[in-house]
């Protein structure tokens, strides 16, 4: 059996993409610069999958902030408002991606939205009635001719024209089926040119397919195809699909004049099921996804053989595949130099599943795979029970009873407690938690952890940090204050670092959207609490101002959706026993005098299965349960926030009600206002912060832009029920920004006010 990826992660093993990015946008390097370490990059990733032996190799998965965003340049689905800037190829390119102020104009960056269930960020294609869907971009051409030039022939990789039209925002009257000619035509153009180069195989990614399909999209899906395929150019084409099964079209695709298609069969549920049921069609071959992309632990290859070999008597040419692209997990283990080999024998980041697939690939070679020294190898580290069981928090999981998840009194009646209690102005301010983490507190920070600077003088750093933040809301004139969250790395490793059960990697990074990479923790064993948390620089914040302080957690289900998660015990299992961990210091920071605890679900929505059908029974029905188990223990007169880092929520906005918060802010300001309507259309009862202007773009948003925005806010919500707030933390931003929109912000709220009198 040969041997596949589906794409490598581009961001650099030590994040030199990210790094020589950021040095562009701040003008320290020049294009060209950056243009060679982006090539050094994907040049090093060829080499290295070239040396592992993997077969078919992909290209143009690279890409300097997104591969949807590319696919729109390629496509010439641009708005107009970023190619009138006048600027070259690549700045316009991000000025759709960051958005651009400077002396050419003022625009905001294209939308960005989750990648079906991964932490992953896409940019959503605008399509206006005039865009014109052609092919116009050079990008992957190029990128197949370097590898070629390297002595690599790739698999060019490509959104397909399904999932691009699906993923795309239409803006006009013109729907996704009336650019089916115009794509189609694009993609065969595609097709041709490469079959001109010199290609063999061109990869679509189709992962839409995974998702639920009405007969309209059914339709649009083969009519796309059946266009595209009418001449392939001397090209085989492999339609890729991840993240799901295909059970909607599994026939359809199996129709379709292609030469491969490619299944997830780690995630995908009824995969398998469908081959057996329905067949796989003679002479096509099967990109069997079993070495799973996404978490970074070993494969089990006894579960990957039983897999293939039931494949295997079912489709005739098979290709041993990761289950999705590799871009969601780290690059290499060479540089995890603390995690000791204990732990690391378990773990297989990008580099190391090349090393799995040459395995596999030796394995099924074999007269005798179970015999072979790599199957045993492998079959002695599954054989073994792992350490870290904790009998106390599994008995208390055990004993949870509904009355546990529910918090007394009712809402309304903590609402009138609450108002009498912090007696905030109508339209209260405040921000999502994080305030910049400038170069001091990073250097700070990563001294400390180097061991450079002891445990006083770090905390004395951070403390200075703290009151400064304090006293900089305080002049803006914010109504809720935080504490800025200086000495968090990231909202969700900092958790891991102070749970028993966690171990945390060094770099491990993921990229998240554009330049911003997170580092997961990884679930290792059961979670508990060994001691307080946050407690501390909640307590001593509060004790700087008069002014409600907020205490800023991360809540069960978002700690889990941004870990890489055990395989070994269920999801549920595991945001319960974070949630005991967390309400611990929910009481812990209660019991020491903060009046108001936030508990951010950013990631909430992430894990929520692809398919409608699944959402309950494998999600919702534990993950909400998580969250009010953290909060049911406090006083009616504590109030608790949460956040979300976008506004879809409107299809689970009743289970968005029922997490039973106090207060929710959330994205607003990127996309449309429909989901305001959607909470008076429900009688939402939680008060409400959707936010006034987007921090993910490096503008500052006027007092008049934002006032606009509040009164658009004002007419689908009752004043005494909204905030107002930034969209998401502060921590990306730089102050020259983060001061001016928060004094705009803070005076728009003023005028809302005053004029509400
Ligand atoms: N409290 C966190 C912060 O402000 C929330 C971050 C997030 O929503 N991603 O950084
Ligand atoms: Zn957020």
């Amino acid at each position: 059996m040969q041997t596949s990826i589906i794409g490598y992660p581009r961001i650099g093993n030590l994040r030199e993409l990210k790094f020589a990015s950021e040095k562009y946008f701040r003008g320290e390097i020049t294009a060209a610069e950056l243009e060679k370490t982006a090539k050094d990059i994907r040049l090093y990733n060829l080499g290295l999958q070239k040396k592992s032996g993997l077969d078919f190799i992909p290209s143009n998965d690279f890409s300097y902030y997104d591969g949807v965003l590319d696919t729109a340049f390629l496509l010439n689905a641009v708005p107009v408002r970023y190619t009138a800037l006048g600027l070259s190829g690549l700045d316009t390119y991000f000025a759709a991606a960051r958005g651009y102020q400077g002396e050419k104009g003022d625009v905001k960056a294209l939308a960005m939205k989750k990648w079906y269930n991964t932490n992953y960020h896409y940019m959503v294609p605008e399509i206006d009635d005039s865009t014109e869907i052609k092919l116009v971009g050079t990008k992957p051409f190029e990128l197949f001719s370097e590898a070629l030039g390297s002595g690599v022939k790739t698999r060019p990789v490509i959104v397909g024209a399904y999932t691009f039209l699906k993923l795309a925002r239409y803006k006009g009257s013109r729907k996704a089926s009336d650019f089916i000619a115009s794509t189609a035509d694009a993609y065969s153009e595609l097709l041709k040119k490469f079959g001109s180069l010199g290609a063999e195989w061109v990869q679509f990614d189709e992962p839409s397919l995974v998702m639920d399909m009405t007969a309209d999209d059914i339709r649009l899906f083969t009519a796309l195809y059946e266009k595209i395929l009418h001449d392939k150019g001397g090209v085989k084409v492999l339609v890729q699909t991840y993240f799901g099964d295909v059970r909607d079209c599994y026939n359809e695709l199996c129709g379709l004049d292609i030469d491969g298609i490619g299944l997830d069969l780690t995630e995908g549920k009824r995969s398998l099921e469908l081959v057996k049921k329905n067949g796989f069609p003679q002479g096509k071959t099967l990109f069997a996804g079993v070495v799973n992309g996404k978490n970074i632990w070993r494969c089990n290859y006894a579960s990957a053989l039983v897999t293939l070999s039931e494949l295997e008597k079912l489709a005739h040419d098979i290709v041993i595949n990761t289950s999705c692209s590799l871009l969601h997990v780290p690059c290499t283990l060479a540089n995890e130099t603390r995690l000791g080999e204990f732990y690391k024998k378990h773990f297989a980041y990008a580099e190391e599943k090349l090393t799995e697939l040459a395995e596999l690939k030796r394995i099924t070679a074999s007269s005798c795979p179970t015999e072979t020294e790599e199957y045993r190898r492998n079959a002695a580290l599954h054989s073994k029970p792992r350490d870290g069981g904790n009998e106390a928090v599994r008995k208390k999981v055990a004993a949870l009873t509904e009355k546990d998840f529910v918090r007394l009194p009712g809402f309304a009646e903590r609402e009138r407690i609450q108002k009498e209690r912090f007696r905030l102005p109508l339209f209260p301010t405040t921000t999502i938690g994080s305030f910049p983490q400038t170069a001091d507190v990073k250097a700070k920070r990563s001294a400390y952890r180097k061991g450079e600077i002891s445990d006083s003088d770090y905390e004395f750093f951070i403390e200075k940090k703290i009151a400064e933040c304090i006293a900089l809301q305080e002049e803006i004139g914010l109504d809720v204050l935080v504490h800025g969250e200086f000495e968090r790395n990231d909202m969700v490793e900092y958790f891991g670092e102070c749970l028993d059960g966690y171990l945390f990697t060094e770099k491990a990074w993921v990229q998240s959207y554009g330049t911003r990479c997170v580092k997961p923790p990884v679930i290792w064993g059961d979670i508990s609490r060994a001691k307080p948390m946050t407690v501390k620089w909640s307590v001593y914040a509060q004790s700087l101002t008069d002014k409600p302080m907020k205490g800023m957690l991360t809540g069960p289900v978002t700690i889990l959706n941004w870990s890489f998660p055990r395989e070994d015990i269920s999801l549920r299992e595991s945001a319960l026993q974070i949630a005991l961990a967390i309400r611990e210091e929910v009481l812990d920071l209660e019991a020491n005098g903060i009046s108001i605890i936030q508990v951010d679900e950013a990631a909430l929505r992430e894990k929520l299965p692809l398919r409608r059908s699944d959402w309950r029974e494998d999600y919702l029905d534990w993950a909400i349960p998580a969250f009010r188990y953290v909060h049911s223990g406090v006083k009616p007169e504590t109030q608790i926030h949460t956040h979300m880092c976008y506004s879809e929520f409107a299809d689970i906005i009743r289970d968005i009600d029922d997490m039973d918060a106090d207060v929710i802010t959330f994205e607003a300001s990127r996309s449309d206002l429909t989901i305001l309507d959607v909470l008076r259309e429900n009688d939402f009862r939680t008060e409400v912060g959707p936010g006034v202007y987007d921090i993910h773009s490096p503008r500052v948003p006027s007092k008049d832009e934002i006032k606009a925005a509040v009164s658009k806010m004002r007419e689908r919500i009752p004043a005494e029920k909204l905030w107002i707030n930034p969209d998401c933390g502060l921590k990306t931003r730089g102050n020259e920004e983060t001061v001016p929109s928060l004094k705009n912000l803070v005076n728009a709220a003023k005028e809302a006010r005053n004029e509400n009198c």
